[in-house]
């Protein structure tokens, strides 16, 4: 039964071989021997695993961790072989962590490799090294697990060791043993004094308890004639709740006379069977004994562990079958009904983002719909209500305006022609900030494009997604023309005629009375310099300026100021530019205003409907049009034409992926499968 248990973890193992290291949900403890130097640790290692692999010897021969993992794999059928003692098998071989692509059939070759890669590190004179060697065995007469071999526990340094050897190798022992799965192999020579056994020493302080510590006596064969460990073995000495195991390795001669495994362990077993002592008790003495005691202690570590690992392995096998149904089958249905598919998923997208009500609604962020609304509300409509007429009309070009109008004859009214010719100029202004609009709409609705197409849905076909993106840009290129000529024509509309009889307009006359109005507000009251009061209204103005004596007041007034007398006596031609300069004469000032108000009228006319008719023609022409139009257009670009078996080509990531999900949720099922039959 235990075996079978066993066993099961086993196919398990195997089972999920493929899911690597880290994704195994199996967790097995590791076997680590711990004793002083020579006391026969590496040859109680060697006889469980029952082959000759490990270098042992008198004086320090094991100077780096070994992490010896045991790996149980089916023999391929060859029945005439059988298991045949150190000769080359091809069911059995080793490989080491640093020689990834060899395998070692002969045991011996490992033997030397261990010993080469040791000195590799630590030199030739007893040097020490934390660092393990990894060597993995494969085999059908192994059962999975994991065995530490480490180097025995000093207490004089000999050789090059250095003078803290002693607690360099506790140290080392301490991290291997102090793992809560290490099930601890104490190994004591029995012609030694178990009271002064570093090994149960070690052992004791890290599991006082002694659940997970397993007494191991080697050397009962060099015990004095008489002496025996009977008084261990009962518990009477130092009791350990999992007990002591008594065994024989092959002696140093032994080793040197190449005596194999089957006759040390038919000696060991010839000698419990005669032995006065241990003669009543055989079957708890031995090494095959003690793999039968691992294998229990293995067997209930498994039994605990296993619910869990039910769960690991059902948690792990659900995620990788939703992770494969995310991916899609493997095959398209077919390359029509595929890009038929992904065209229609893509405009239903389109569409609910414009309206706003796609499933993804966010609420940190604003959506396709509202960063267009955004864009006219905010960006445009503050653009437009910025411009203003009068930080390029400046006063000065009024009154130029108004002296050509009038010609030679300074005129007594204001015109509409100056108005007109001012205004027009303005409206032109309206141009950029409109076609600025176009271009922000169509960079947002090529956002929401990359916004859909970055779902995971649309990464399965990547030729796909690309002739989806470059058509739809096309597609919205080509709408931009008449979406631009339509805005364009807006503002030429405007320019092209000014409703001076727009309902809106302020009147000539209204603009007039205003005007006056502000300007005796903020006249100076003359005084009367004599009486020191209030001249009669306007006197001290007009006066002045009907007699004409202010000599270089005057429309031309700063022009001939400029001038020396010298060159006003020449009477020297008018430049080409002429300009009006000078102090204004106040119905200059009252004409220059008149006119000020009525462009600033007439522009918050054309402000208001150009703010309202561009997001119009925007929403017609380009962005209603598309809504309409994207499915049209994909179709007839992308459906049924010869490049579609291209386009359904899929991402060399999802055929990966897929195939990695599939070996999973096989090696899963199977796994699943395995424990559920315990
Ligand atoms: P380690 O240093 O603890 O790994 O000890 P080894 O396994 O290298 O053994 C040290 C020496 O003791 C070797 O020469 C072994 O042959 C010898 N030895 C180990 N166990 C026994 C045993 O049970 N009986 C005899 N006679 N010699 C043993
Ligand atoms: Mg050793």
């Amino acid at each position: 039964m235990d075996q079978n248990l066993i066993t099961t973890v086993n196919r398990l193992q195997d089972a999920l071989a493929t899911l690597g290291p880290n994704a195994n949900p199996i967790d097995l403890p590791q076997i680590t021997v711990v004793g002083s130097q020579s006391s026969g640790k590496s040859s109680v290692l060697e006889n469980i695993v029952g082959r000759d692999f490990l270098p042992r010897g008198t004086g320090i021969v094991t100077r780096r961790p070994l992490v010896l993992q045991l790996i149980n794999r089916r023999a391929t059928a060859h029945p005439e072989k059988t298991q045949q003692q150190n000769e080359t098998n091809e069911d059995e071989w080793g490989e080491f962590l640093h020689i990834p692509d060899k395998k070692f059939n002969d045991f011996n070759e490992i033997r030397q490799e261990i010993v080469k890669e040791t000195e590799k590190t630590t030199g030739k004179n007893a040097g020490i090294s934390p660092v393990p060697i990894n060597l993995r065995i494969y085999s059908p007469h192994v059962l999975t697990l994991t065995l530490v071999d480490l180097p025995g526990l000093t207490k004089v340094p000999v050789g090059d060791q250095p003078k803290d050897i002693e607690k360099q190798i506790r140290d080392m022992v301490m991290k291997y043993i102090s793992k809560p799965n290490a099930i601890i192999l104490s190994v004591t020579a029995a012609n030694t004094d178990l009271a002064n056994s570093d090994g149960l020493k070690l052992a004791r302080e890290i599991d006082p308890e002694g659940s997970r510590t397993v007494g191991v006596l080697t050397k009962i064969d060099l015990m004095d004639q008489g002496t025996d460990v009977v008084d261990i073995l009962s518990g009477r000495i130092i009791p350990l709740k999992l007990g002591y195991v008594p065994v024989i390795n092959r002696g140093q001669k032994d080793v040197e006379s190449n005596k194999s495994i089957q006759e040390a362990l038919a000696f060991e077993k010839k000698f419990f069977d005669e032995h006065s002592a241990y003669r009543a008790n055989s079957h708890y003495c031995g090494t095959p004994f003690l793999a039968k005691k691992l294998n229990k202690i293995l067997y209930n570590h498994i039994r605990l562990t296993l619910p869990d690992t039910k769960a690991k392995i059902e948690n792990t096998l659900k995620k990788y079958q939703q992770e494969l149904v995310s991916l899609g089958p493997a095959e398209a249905v077919s390359p029509s009904n595929t890009v038929l598919a992904t065209i229609t998923e893509f405009c239903n997208e389109y569409r609910s983002i414009l309206e706003g009500k796609a499933s993804d609604l966010k609420s940190t962020e604003l959506g396709g719909g509202a960063r267009i609304s955004f864009v006219f509300h905010e960006i445009f409509n503050n653009g437009v209500k910025s411009l203003d007429p009068f930080d390029q009309i400046k006063d000065g070009d009024i009154r130029t305006i108004l002296h050509n109008s009038s010609g030679q004859a300074p005129s007594l009214f204001v015109g509409t022609a100056p108005f007109e010719f001012l205004v027009k100029r303005q409206i032109r202004r309206f141009e950029e900030p409109s076609l600025k609009c176009v271009t922000l709409v169509y960079d947002e609705l090529v956002r929401i494009l990359n916004q859909i197409l970055a779902k995971p849905q649309f990464n399965r076909y990547p030729a796909l997604k690309e002739k989806l993106s470059t058509t739809f840009i096309g597609f919205l290129r080509k709408a931009l023309i008449p979406t631009n000529k339509l805005v364009t024509d807006i503002v030429d509309m405007e320019e092209s005629y000014i409703n001076t009889a727009h309902p809106d307009l302020l009147k000539g006359s209204q603009a007039m009375s205003i005007v006056t109005e502000r300007v005796q507000a903020s006249k100076p009251v003359p005084v009367d310099p004599k009486t020191g009061k209030p001249l009669p209204h306007n006197s001290a103005a007009l006066s002045k300026e009907q007699t004409g004596d202010d000599t270089f007041g005057g429309f031309f007034g700063n022009f001939f100021a400029s001038k020396s007398k010298k060159r006003l006596a020449a009477m020297e031609p008018p430049p080409n530019v002429l300009r009006a300069s000078g102090q204004m004469t106040e119905r200059e000032t009252i004409e220059t205003e008149v006119i000020k108000l009525l462009i600033q009228s007439y522009f918050g006319i054309v402000q208001r409907t150009i703010a309202d008719l561009v997001p119009k023609s925007i929403m017609y022409n380009l962005i209603i049009y598309s809504k309409n139009e994207i499915q049209k257009e994909l179709l007839e670009q992308m459906y049924n034409t010869e490049d579609m078996n291209e386009l359904v080509k899929e991402n060399e990531f999802t055929v990966q992926r897929r195939k990695e999900c599939e070996k999973m949720v096989a090696a899963l099922q199977n796994a699943s499968d395995i424990v559920s039959s315990v």
